[in-house]
């Protein structure tokens, strides 16, 4: 750290709009330089005890509230200010000025976490939570920080790694008796330690995929033909002009993301490129982008245009049923319910048993209000006899992105299909992207020990494996770390946290 004994401050609170903004000082100087910059009705903050709030008047700016911190007893673990003052930019600038002119320096991203972090107040990956906190905006995201913030499974890995500590420093006492082919370590206690760490670490790791998706939205692809509408569904989910609408077809370039709460649940909408072949080589990237949204989701909603000539619609259907893995939630939609009368009757071929699966609502043939889980059923029928694979939780429903026919629905399959399968509300979850690549190399360099062991490989480079998994669990809360991994860590934060 550059600047660790110096005083830093910055705006604490999103600046202009609110009410009331805060401005964080903290450092050896914090209640010295408040007190140059505030005139107190009450005493000095010098005078304060920690804990208090004061009043006081910025002189020609603001009067503003004062709440005291005294070291090591504040965020930081040094001494520090916070100066409630109105949410006014030009107010905020200008206190922010003054506490410069009296000697603080602006702060830089994330530089009371970092220093909290310094002072032993958290751990790397408690520090990192408070990002995440701040950033959650669903319940089970909030969760996820706070359960973090609290210790999470910091206190499970440094207690796995205190163990393998143990035994590392054993084998180590080994090669210093090499000749006389002792061993302090026994090796059943090992390979059990070995077990279960590699276990626990396996389920912390797995835990990834839930925990990002909680994150960052559970990923919901939507894919489907050119101009079966799902730009427009993308829109009206998210209840606002997102994608580009059009109706030239092959419009929609590159994958669009956008997220939205649901019953407390986060989803990440991704419009994909029309699933077709295309000789556009723009487009086309498009096309294979859409391709891997679809292998990345978790949920696919396949959008069929139910305007579009059944053969159409069917071969369409086809192709996305072909495009989307066995393990994915598919919900099919026909869209476009709105203007079926509009399609000519000439459109559509003889109605049979056979076709009689589209369309529901022509009502040149009356309407056949099945509901969506027969419907699917006789999509199935269909694909089947394509030679194509019926997903097993396969269903269809009739849409309108247009008018919001059916979205309401939509979005209560959506839940459902996340409600299923969820791990419960208390699992530890693993949400950071660097924790989860140091469990798998931590649980690469034990595998590695395993082996060794069962190869009676030579002691010290076994050691080596093992100083190697020990290193990588020790990187997750900051036992070990460096000030690059630090300073990327904590760019990533915003100003004032
Ligand atoms: P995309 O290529 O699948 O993204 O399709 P778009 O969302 O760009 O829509 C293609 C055309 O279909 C546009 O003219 C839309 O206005 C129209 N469209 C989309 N959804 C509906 C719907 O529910 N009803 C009707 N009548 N038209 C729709």
């Amino acid at each position: 750290m550059k600047h660790i004994q110096d005083t830093i401050c910055a705006p604490a609170s999103s600046v202009g709009g609110g009410a009331i903004s805060v401005i964080r000082v903290s450092g050896p100087d914090a209640l010295l330089l408040a007190d140059k910059v505030v005139a107190f009705k009450t005493g000095a903050a010098l005078s304060s005890e920690g804990y208090t709030l004061k009043y006081g008047t910025v002189p020609d700016v603001d009067d503003v509230l004062v709440a005291v911190f005294r070291a090591p007893h504040s965020y930081t673990g040094e001494d520090a200010v916070e100066i409630s003052c109105h949410g006014s930019v030009y107010i905020v600038r200008s206190i922010l000025q003054r506490l410069v002119d009296a000697g603080a320096r602006m702060a830089e991203p994330g530089e009371f976490t970092r220093r909290a972090f310094a002072a032993g107040k958290m751990d790397l990956a408690q520090a990192e939570a408070v990002a995440d906190l701040i950033a959650a905006d669903s319940a089970a995201s909030h969760r996820v920080a706070l359960s973090q913030l609290r210790g999470g499974y910091s206190r499970e890995l440094r207690e796995l790694r205190e163990k393998l500590m143990d035994i590392a420093a054993l084998m180590e006492l080994e090669l210093d008796f090499s000749e006389e082919d002792v061993q302090f370590a026994g090796r059943a206690q090992l390979q059990n330690l070995l077990d279960s760490a590699i276990f626990r670490i396996e389920k912390l790791a797995s835990s990834f995929k839930e925990g990002n998706a909680i994150k960052n939205g559970v990923p919901v692809a939507i894919a489907g033909a050119v101009n079966a509408g799902k730009s427009t569904l993308l829109n009206a989910l998210l209840g606002e002009q997102r994608a580009i609408v059009s109706d030239i077809p092959g419009t929609t370039r590159d994958t669009v993301e956008e997220t939205l709460s649901l019953d407390g649940i986060l989803f990440r909408f991704i419009d994909t490129a029309g699933l077709r072949e295309s000789a556009d080589s723009i487009e086309k990237i498009g096309i294979e982008r859409s391709y891997s949204s679809i292998s990345k989701a978790e949920a696919v909603i396949g959008v069929l245009d139910g305007c579009a000539q059944l053969k159409d619609v069917q071969k369409a259907c086809a192709t996305i049923v072909a495009s989307v893995p066995e393990d994915k939630t598919l919900i099919l939609v026909r869209n476009k319910v709105d203007s079926y009368d509009a399609i000519a009757p000439e459109e559509f071929p003889k109605v049979d048993s056979f076709y009689r699966v589209l369309p529901l609502k022509y009502p040149a043939f009356g309407t056949y209000d099945l509901d969506p889980e027969k419907l699917a059923e006789k999509l199935a029928f269909y694909l089947e006899k394509k030679g194509v694979r019926v997903p097993p939780d396969f269903r269809i429903l009739d849409i309108s992105a247009l008018t919001g026919e059916g979205l309401d629905t939509l979005k209560g399959l959506l839940v459902a299909s996340r409600r299923q399968g969820v791990p419960d509300s208390n699992a530890t979850l693993v949400t950071n992207l660097r924790h989860y690549e140091a469990l798998v190399r931590a649980q690469d360099d034990l595998r590695q020990v395993q082996v060794g062991l069962d190869r009676q490989t030579p002691t010290d480079l076994v050691v080596q494996d093992l100083r190697d998994a020990i290193y990588e669990l020790g990187t997750i809360f900051g036992e070990v770390t460096t000030e690059d991994i630090l300073d990327t860590i904590f760019s990533r934060f915003c100003i004032g946290k």
